[in-house]
């Protein structure tokens, strides 16, 4: 009964999440993508994201959100960089109506605010003079993460009653500045706020100054807001662009002009966060990195994600065949980590359909985060000693006195070690392994993390296990750090991802207390603000 509940209530659930398209056209989404940071979208957002049949993305627009869509959905760059369109705006949009009349859900993802600064008003129009449905969601534009993420407020009472949004970029058929500077200089309880400015600062400043604006006018650059890699430079209208130029700063970037920029050093939270600044090389898989950078995005450090190994799943049909079948004579069921939980699950599901087929076994499990992931099916774990390691599941297994001729199967990847297989053995159990999935090492050459390390360097780089220690230093030669640049200090999740880091030459500078995400993360602020 509870099942057929499910399925009915699940049916109805989709009929109403996946709108009826069998009309012959689709629909276009203009969404905006916000400035950066993945949590400054809307749900709505997130949600079109998620039911995209097509995604037509921006230079902007952060990788995170692209890791939200189905994995069959289309992803389409049309991004355009400075001096460099890569794609002209007429194809864009014929692109756009082509897949909404073939009868597709298109998302738009424009960064930003799609109506500012953003040409979504010309994608908008074209597509209501072709008849073709759409929705526009608004986004966190990119003065306002600039403002926020600076401590710079836009208005205050008394001194800044107005609030001016404008563009910096010149006229692409005069090549002169679009914007007439001078009259906005002349605007004393103004803030304005620049897009698009960098490659004119000091010729925007001075017309302003000769429009009337006071030199002293306290004026600020914020580049890459609501990022780790956010920088930020004040002073004033006079002493801005040799301020700018000293630091380096560049596109994107917002100029906020204004009495609100005085005292912003002290709202400035963001760059005060304990890893702002921080360069952090992550080298999990693809699929267990998100947690991760999102922990040391949330510190303020910019993650650079290099995913050394792949896992794939792995489990020999005929193999998995026998299991199955034997299933309901296993005592124990022991998972020695997540990868294992999903891979397991995966298989199983496929075959029964139905959780309770996995009769009454005990579970057990090494590490919380692999107990975290058998718990969210709503299946008790019996055995998670709390630190975390194989031996001492296999203590904890032992002292619960029930091992005597119990069956145990143990779920591993290609790269576990047999130390829990043989102490169970020992202790008279009747161990069986069921290898689920495999560890893959991703080819660097021509990886463009791997080459953003190769030329910036990074603050650290995190280890998180053995596997990713031996690829990493199986492709060091790739991984050399161009001259003069930070080298990373390196950090491991536990003992044995340390005691791989050794193996293979690299000094293990921190290591978490406990071997989870949290404990870690906690070692790299604390070994890089002790220096
Ligand atoms: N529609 C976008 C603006 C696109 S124009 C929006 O609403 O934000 C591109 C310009 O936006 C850049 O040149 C820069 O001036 C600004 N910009 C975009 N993202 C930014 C960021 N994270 N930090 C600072 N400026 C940014």
């Amino acid at each position: 009964m509870a099942a057929e509940w499910t399925l009915v209530v699940r049916l109805q659930f989709d009929k109403s999440d996946q709108p009826n398209f069998s009309m012959t056209k689709g629909k276009v989404f203009l969404v905006g993508a916000g400035p950066g940071d993945p949590g400054l979208v809307t749900c709505r957002a997130k949600e079109l994201i998620a039911s995209a049949d097509v995604i037509v993305y921006d230079y902007l627009v952060h990788p995170e959100l692209l890791a939200w869509c189905r994995a069959d959905c289309e992803k389409i760059y049309v991004g355009k960089r400075p001096q460099r369109h890569a794609r002209p705006q007429d194809e864009i949009e014929a692109l756009l109506i082509a897949r909404a009349e073939a009868g597709l859900r298109v998302v738009r993802l424009k960064g930003g605010d799609p109506f500012v600064f953003g040409r979504g008003g010309e994608e908008a129009r074209r597509l209501a003079a072709d008849g073709i449905p759409f929705e526009i969601v608004p986004g966190v534009t990119a003065a306002l993460a600039a403002a926020a993420c600076a401590g710079i407020p836009l208005t205050q009472r008394n001194t800044s009653s107005a609030l001016i949004f404008l563009t910096g970029h010149e006229d692409p058929q005069t090549h002169a500045l679009a914007t007439d500077w001078r009259r906005y200089g002349a605007l004393p309880d103004a803030t304005l706020a620049i897009y698009m400015g960098m490659g004119h600062l000091r010729l925007i400043l001075s017309e302003l100054m000769a429009g009337g604006l006071p030199p002293a006018t306290p004026a600020a650059v914020v580049q890459w807001a609501s990022l780790g890699r956010q920088r930020s430079v004040a002073g004033s209208a006079a002493t801005l662009a040799d301020l700018a130029d000293s630091r380096q700063l560049d596109a994107p970037a917002v100029i906020l002009v204004g009495q609100v920029v005085r005292g912003h050093e002290k709202v400035n939270w963001f760059e005060r966060l304990p890893l702002f600044g921080r360069r952090i090389l992550v080298t999990r898989t693809r699929e267990q990195a998100g947690d991760l950078r999102r922990k040391l995005e949330l510190l303020g450090a910019e993650a650079l994600e290099l995913p050394l190994v792949e896992i794939r799943p792995a489990a020999d049909p005929e193999t998995t065949l026998e299991i199955f079948a034997e299933l309901g004579r296993y005592d124990w069921l022991v998972f020695t980590s997540a990868n294992g939980v999903r891979h397991f699950f995966d298989l199983f599901l496929k075959g029964f359909r139905d959780l309770r087929a996995l009769g009454v076994m005990r579970i057990a499990c090494v590490g919380e985060a692999t107990a975290r992931l058998v718990r969210a099916l709503h299946l008790e774990v019996e055995l998670c000693p709390e630190g975390g390691t194989a031996e001492e599941l296999a203590e904890a297994m032992i002292t619960s006195g029930s091992l005597d001729h119990a069956k145990v199967l143990v779920i591993t990847g290609n790269l576990n070690r047999d130390t829990l297989v043989k102490k169970l053995e020992t202790a008279r159990a009747i161990v069986d392994t069921f290898q689920v999935y495999e560890n893959v090492r991703t080819d660097l050459a021509g990886s463009s993390a791997a080459e953003d390390f190769r030329q910036s360097g990074a603050d650290a780089v995190l280890f998180a296990s053995s596997s990713a220690v031996q690829a990493f230093a199986a492709q060091a030669g790739l991984l050399q750090p161009t001259a003069g640049v930070k080298r990373p200090l390196a950090g491991s999740i536990g003992p044995r991802t340390s005691e791989a880091m050794r193996k293979a030459g690299i000094r293990v500078e921190f290591e978490a207390k406990e071997s989870n995400i949290d404990a870690l993360v906690d070692a790299l602020v604390e070994r890089l603000n002790a220096h």
